[in-house]
């Protein structure tokens, strides 16, 4: 493992139970994604590109193989202390928002900093204004989801995903529900934090138009990186 890689995947296979036979999501993943990078994972639907961001994100375990998160061997913790890793050292974007329907967007961003004992609410309230002002929502801060736009929704997940000030961002077709224009712009902010902010960022698309927005490009086919 290089000294600056924040995720190390050696060998990773995963399987699904599906009625009598099993599905194998991926296939032998050797991966090392590294402090600072914008990396996309791209590949058809079915390729194991949510597998592969869960395995990363410490949100399941390999079959087979060994994840190593910041040094961490996450194949030897328990589900809490993988819990806890998780929760400190990764931020999510979902394809579709998840956000809270009945919390404004102030209150989405906050959300994530509860479960961290250790910021005062001042620092928790700074951190959460600096987050809303780099995705650029400031005048929205007081509105609820429903209000909002597609991409002004993801910007909202956005900023959720960096509060923490995670080591790595992983997004799952964060542009999959929005218009290509969108798409484009939620791109260009995402590649202007990973700039400004030195956020790292895994993000998956089947969308082959966004790729070649990015300086690194990874292709599942079939559970397996193509060389
Ligand atoms: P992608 O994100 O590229 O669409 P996935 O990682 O979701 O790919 O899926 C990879 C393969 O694993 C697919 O064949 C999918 O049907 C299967 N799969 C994913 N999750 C499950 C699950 N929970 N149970 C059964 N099969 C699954």
């Amino acid at each position: 493992m290089s000294v600056d890689a924040i995720v190390s995947l050696k060998q990773v296979h995963k399987s699904y139970a599906l009625g009598e036979t099993r599905v194998q999501a991926l296939r032998g993943v050797d991966l090392e994604l590294h402090r600072g990078e914008f990396t996309a994972l791209v590949g058809p639907s079915g390729s194991g590109k949510s597998t592969l961001l869960h395995l990363v994100g410490c949100i399941d375990e390999p079959d087979s193989g060994s994840v190593l998160f910041d040094g961490t061997d996450v194949g030897k913790l328990d589900d809490n202390a993988r819990s806890r890793l998780r929760n400190h050292k990764v931020g999510f974007i979902f394809q579709s928002f998840n956000l809270v329907p009945v919390l404004s967007v102030y209150e989405n961003i906050e959300l994530p900093l509860l479960i961290h004992p250790n910021l005062t609410p001042t620092e928790r309230r700074e951190r959460v204004k600096a987050a809303i002002a780099d995705v650029g929502l400031e005048e929205f801060a007081q509105q609820v989801p429903d209000k909002l736009s597609g991409g002004q929704r993801q910007r909202v997940a956005i900023a959720r995903a960096l509060v923490t000030q995670p080591l790595l961002v992983l997004a799952d077709e964060p542009t999959a529900n929005l218009d290509s224009v969108t798409a484009h712009r939620i791109i260009d902010l995402m590649l202007e934090l990973n700039e400004k902010r030195k956020v790292t960022f895994l993000f998956s698309t089947h969308d082959e138009k966004l790729m070649v927005r990015v300086a690194r490009t990874l292709h599942l086919q079939d559970g397996a990186l193509r060389p």
